[in-house]
């Protein structure tokens, strides 16, 4: 069977990857391969830190995600020779004050509800893992197997694994996508070339609801939500795991990477399709950052990014086939597409060969919004 992906953010190249392994005949188009949300992400892999409640059946995807990460990466590493970064060293997440401890109190009773593990520390706990935590730091909480990995790492391994898997990969922006009858056929190439497949998924992130030649109830709104990170550089140990806190109301987090590298995120903004770097965004993340853990003025400045996270209308992704035929997506991954790769991969060439999505994956079927998206 042949595929045309759309988008190779870390979605598309792993879809194409899983796919090309299960032998189907894949080509992959983008103009800037990796360049988007997944060049800025922070790579946390904490399905946990990153949910709201009343999102568990999304938790439950994360933590199969998470939980396929060790084999997912050993898989990558060994067929490419190429370090991903992947850690899987837990989170701390830490209060300043009595409201931030009661939250983290609530966070804790609704982790043992679903069943995972999450410690509850003192403040003087906290700094014994952590001694570059500030002082004020009251008390914490730690979920010891959440993870992280370095996202252009992984793009960069999963750019490796598509070429040695025999994966087509077309540099060209898609202007839209070829529809005849009721099926889609193939796209359409900026060069004016035509692809045509048997299966064509789009994985084009906070652009994909933009592509022409779509029917109109085929695809949500994607929105973009924009969001800046700072990466920070030390040479001395300084952090020996992801830590997080809330100042001032707005949560802030530190990665730290097995090369020296800390990324300090991010910002939640919603200004359509803008990713200007800002002043005020540097400025807030640098000085949320500061109270949580004081030391970072001492770190050498790297960068600063912004890229745009694709949020469906319910925040969770899009998996599977969709109402045309021939058509399907895996899109609006939102604050974890980074987390979710690994079980997107596998369930979308699944689905792909079979025609069916997997159980883990039904209830992230594009169907959901079949009435909104017609009405
Ligand atoms: C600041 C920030 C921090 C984040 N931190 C985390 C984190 O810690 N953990 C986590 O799990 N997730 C995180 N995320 C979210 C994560 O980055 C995204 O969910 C994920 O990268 C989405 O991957 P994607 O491949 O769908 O999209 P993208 O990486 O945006 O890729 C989409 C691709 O589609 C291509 N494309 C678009 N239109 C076309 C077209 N017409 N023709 C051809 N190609 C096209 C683009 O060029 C792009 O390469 C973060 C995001 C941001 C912005």
């Amino acid at each position: 069977m042949d595929v045309v992906i759309v988008g190779a953010g870390v979605i598309g190249l792993t879809i194409a990857w899983r796919s090309a392994a299960r032998g189907l005949n894949v080509t992959i188009v983008d103009r800037h391969p990796a360049s988007e949300a997944s060049h800025v992400a922070a790579g946390m892999l904490a399905p946990v830190g990153e949910l709201a409640y009343g999102e568990e059946r999304l938790l439950r995807l994360g933590i199969d995600s998470r939980d396929r990460y060790p084999a997912f990466v050993a898989e990558l590493e060994e067929l490419t020779g190429h370090d991903t970064g992947y850690r899987d060293d837990g989170t701390v997440q830490v209060a300043f004050d009595t409201d931030d401890l009661a939250f983290l109190d609530d966070l804790r009773r609704f982790q043992e509800t679903l069943g995972l593990p999450a410690t509850a520390l003192s403040g003087r706990e906290c700094r014994r893992l952590e001694p570059m935590l500030a002082p004020s730091v009251r008390g914490g909480l730690l979920a010891e197997r959440d993870g992280s990995i370095d996202p252009r790492r992984l793009t960069g391994a999963l750019l490796s694994a598509v070429e040695r898997s025999g994966v087509t990969l077309v540099r060209q922006n898609v202007t839209r996508v070829l529809v005849e009858g009721d099926r889609a056929v193939g796209v359409r190439t900026e060069a004016g070339e035509d692809l045509r497949a048997d299966q064509i998924v789009l994985a084009t992130g906070a652009w994909t609801h933009r592509l022409e030649g779509l029917p109109r109830d085929v695809v949500p709104v994607i929105r973009p939500v924009k969001g800046q990170v700072v990466r920070l550089r030390t040479r001395v140990p300084f952090l020996t795991r992801t830590t997080r806190g809330v100042v001032r109301g707005s949560s802030i987090y530190l990665v730290p990477r097995s090369d020296g590298e800390v990324v300090v995120g991010a910002t939640q903004e919603e200004m359509g399709y803008d990713t200007t770097v800002t002043a005020g965004g540097l400025w807030e993340l640098l000085r949320d950052a500061r109270e949580l853990i004081p030391g970072i003025t001492e770190l050498e400045f790297v960068e600063v990014s912004a890229g745009l996270r694709p949020g469906s209308p319910d925040n969770a992704p899009l998996l599977g086939p969709a109402a045309l035929s021939g058509l399907s997506l895996a899109t609006g991954h939102f604050r974890n597409g980074v987390l979710l790769t690994p079980v997107t991969g596998d369930v979308m060439a699944e689905a792909l060969i079979t025609g069916r999505l997997p159980d883990v994956a039904r209830a992230f079927s594009p169907e959901r919004f079949a009435e909104e998206i017609s009405a």
